[in-house]
């Protein structure tokens, strides 16, 4: 199917964006990737009047640590970027697990970290990771920008919340307390394939007590799932057999998996447990895998 008749825009700066996006109200859609939304136009879920495209806007394409090791990832920083950057590999070990497990490589040469944040859908495996890191996303409307944690952005199916003059322009990782370790672990039908279950995980050490942790949920529910309970059960104490187990039942039950052709959801709650003790483990001092 085509999609429905609507103006297109391609402006040069962020200001005029944002101009256009003022101008267009609810009628308006921001494009990056157009991965997920060109798809939804064609199916006429989505019935833009407005188009406006940010691909012609400079500076938006990097991915860059400031001193203190805070991440930064512009609204046009594509997903290939990422399954390719050193940085991620050398700093950010859930990141750079989860980048070349998204889609295919067609889909990752366009599609942008920032544009599936604001897609917000149940099965991105972006908005995942994002929240086990407790990142952000700035967000830049007429009356300047604003932070907003991403566990906050995304407040259900496809929906987050930005005002329909806003651009979301970065997402923003904060600096490891400590010595970072993690993963992402993703059950899908076939290579490229969206998630079944995913499950990240980050984990920040200091001397051998976890100093912070994160574990969010994908496919497992209406919306990522930020299993709080699980990560907290972990902090302030040094990771054991016995944490791991009790991390991965809490996690578990923070899913809430629906029944359906991919798996029962008692099989996809036993997967969210079996990836929460795999990812952790790894972090398991040799002493204690072994017993
Ligand atoms: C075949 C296929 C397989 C896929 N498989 C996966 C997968 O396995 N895992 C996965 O996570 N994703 C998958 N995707 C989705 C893909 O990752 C998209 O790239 C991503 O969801 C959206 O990024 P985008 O830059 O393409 O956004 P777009 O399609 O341009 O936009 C998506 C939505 O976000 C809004 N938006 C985008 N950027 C901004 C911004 N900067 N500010 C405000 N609003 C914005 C748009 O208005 C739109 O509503 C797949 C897509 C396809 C087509």
């Amino acid at each position: 199917m085509y999609p429905s008749r609507f103006r297109y825009e391609a402006p040069r700066s962020l200001g005029e964006a944002i101009s256009l996006l003022t101008e267009g109200g609810d009628e308006a859609k921001v494009m990056a990737g157009g991965q997920s939304l060109v798809p939804l136009m064609k199916l006429r879920f989505a019935s833009p009047e407005l188009i406006v495209d940010i691909n012609n806007i400079g500076g938006l394409d990097y991915h860059r640590a400031d001193a203190d090791g805070t991440l930064r990832i512009g609204a046009l920083c594509r997903h290939a970027d990422l399954e390719r950057s050193d940085l991620l590999r050398d700093t950010q070990p859930t990141m750079a697990a989860a980048a070349p497990l998204i889609a295919d490589p067609l889909v990752r040469n366009r599609g942008t970290l920032v544009g599936s944040l604001c897609h917000a859908d149940p099965q991105g495996d972006w908005a995942s990771v994002v929240t086990a890191l407790g990142g952000s996303v700035i967000a830049q409307g007429p009356n300047g920008r604003r932070s907003i944690p991403v566990a906050g952005f995304v407040t259900g199916p496809f929906e987050n919340t930005l005002e329909p003059d806003e651009i979301a322009v970065e997402a923003v990782i904060p600096p490891a307390q400590g010595t970072r370790s993690g993963g992402y672990l993703k059950l899908e039908r076939r290579v490229g394939d969206f998630a079944t279950v995913g499950v990240a995980v980050a984990l920040e050490t200091s001397g051998g007590t976890v100093k912070r942790a994160g574990i969010a949920l994908t496919g497992v529910g209406g919306s990522t799932i930020a299993a709080t309970a699980a990560a907290d059960a972990l902090a302030g104490q040094a990771l054991t057999t016995e944490s791991i187990e009790q991390a991965a039942e809490l996690a578990a039950q923070a899913a809430r998996p629906r029944t359906d052709h991919r798996g029962s959801a008692e099989y996809k709650r036993h997967m969210v447990r079996t990836f929460v003790v795999r990812l952790l483990s790894r972090d398991l001092e040799p002493a204690e895998r072994a017993a």
